[in-house]
């Protein structure tokens, strides 16, 4: 029986050892990809270990106890080797905030290390450590000007309607005021032109407002406008708090410090001007009347998408709003209205 196709392939007599020295290298290379490929896994945690500082702990090294060493910059300030922390071991307030700021800002942040300090650090996926506590024991005005993150988030903000109480809050107590700066430049910008290339514009009562795109703050105020301009028909006094509007981004320092407002990142928006502000209130014993007199759905609408109200500090700022949605979100699981995982 004749198979003619495959004799007619049967290679000549000169194609043999091309052939089996063909044959050779596929057998060298087998063993070489196979090798490649079993090795693949190591591919993307170099990529994410360059991606950060040298001796970074990769995402996957969650366990408890696993650490790297090397060195970073934190904020500026020396270097530091670190262990990740199992979120379990934590302090209870530890615990509380890293669950907090997670849910805040999904995506932003990786997890707790343990410099060879001994302090505890707050990781970011974009390799950023911030001092999540120093264990220094700070003055007011040291709690303001240079907070570490477990500072920032220890005054717990007061949700709902204002109360003859709540119109007289204790000396210093001011929920909000404390911001991490190098916090806030790693959610929102790191100068103007980042920060204004992060901002979209949002209409509030019929003002084209920049506000901060990125976490969720210019579609918070977008709600917060929506929920505001239903109810402004029935409630035409409110023109009085809301109109002329202050305005909302504008990189610039908070009056009277070097230290940058939360307007620079795009993500606080002040009503009238003309509202009771601390700095220059001539008749501060009015000021407790003017916090009740104040429309409560307005702050209401404001904190329902995240934002805290500056008429609830000692340090009163009437006019301000601020998208601090890590603080809200720690009030509500502290109030119990909300539940986190752990
Ligand atoms: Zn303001």
């Amino acid at each position: 029986m004749r198979i003619p196709c495959f004799r007619d392939r049967v290679p000549g007599p000169l194609a043999w050892p091309v052939l089996g020295a063909a044959f050779v290298l596929v057998c060298l290379a087998v063993p070489l990809c196979w090798t490649a490929e079993g090795s693949q896994p190591a591919g993307p945690a170099r990529s994410v270990a360059s991606a950060n500082s040298p001796g970074v702990s990769t995402p996957g090294a969650s366990t408890p106890g696993a650490s790297t060493p090397g060195a970073s910059v934190v904020s500026g300030t020396p270097v530091h080797a670190v262990a990740v922390v199992n979120p379990a071991t934590l302090p209870a307030v530890a615990r509380l905030d890293l669950a907090v700021l997670r849910s805040a800002y999904p995506g932003v942040v990786d997890g707790m290390e343990r410099g060879t300090d001994g302090l505890l650090y707050l990781r970011l996926r974009d390799g950023t450590r911030l001092v999540y506590d120093d264990g220094k024991k700070r003055a007011p005005r040291e709690a303001r000007e240079h907070p570490d993150v477990r500072t920032m988030l220890a005054q717990i903000y007061p949700l709902g309607p204002l109360t003859p109480a709540m119109a007289r809050p204790a000396s210093d107590f001011n929920p909000g005021r404390r911001r991490v700066t190098a916090l806030f430049k790693a959610l929102y910008g790191n100068s103007q032109a980042e920060v204004r290339a992060n901002c979209v514009k949002v209409n509030f009562d019929g003002h084209e407002e920049l506000f901060n795109a990125r976490h969720g703050a210019a579609a918070a105020l977008a709600r917060v406008a929506a929920r505001i301009g239903a109810l402004l028909p029935a409630h035409p006094g409110w023109a009085r708090v809301l109109r002329p509007l202050g305005g909302t981004f504008c990189w610039r320092e908070i009056a009277g410090t070097d230290r940058l407002s939360a307007h620079s990142f795009g993500a606080a928006i002040d009503l009238n001007a003309g509202l009771p502000y601390w700095r220059w209130e001539r008749w501060p014993e009015t000021v407790p009347a003017k916090r009740l007199a104040f429309p409560s759905e307005i702050v209401e609408a404001f904190e329902a998408e995240g934002f805290v109200w500056g008429g609830k500090w000692d340090a009163f700022d009437l006019m301000h709003f601020e998208y601090r949605p890590a603080l809200i979100l720690k009030a509500r699981v502290l109030a119990g209205q909300v539940k986190l995982p752990r």
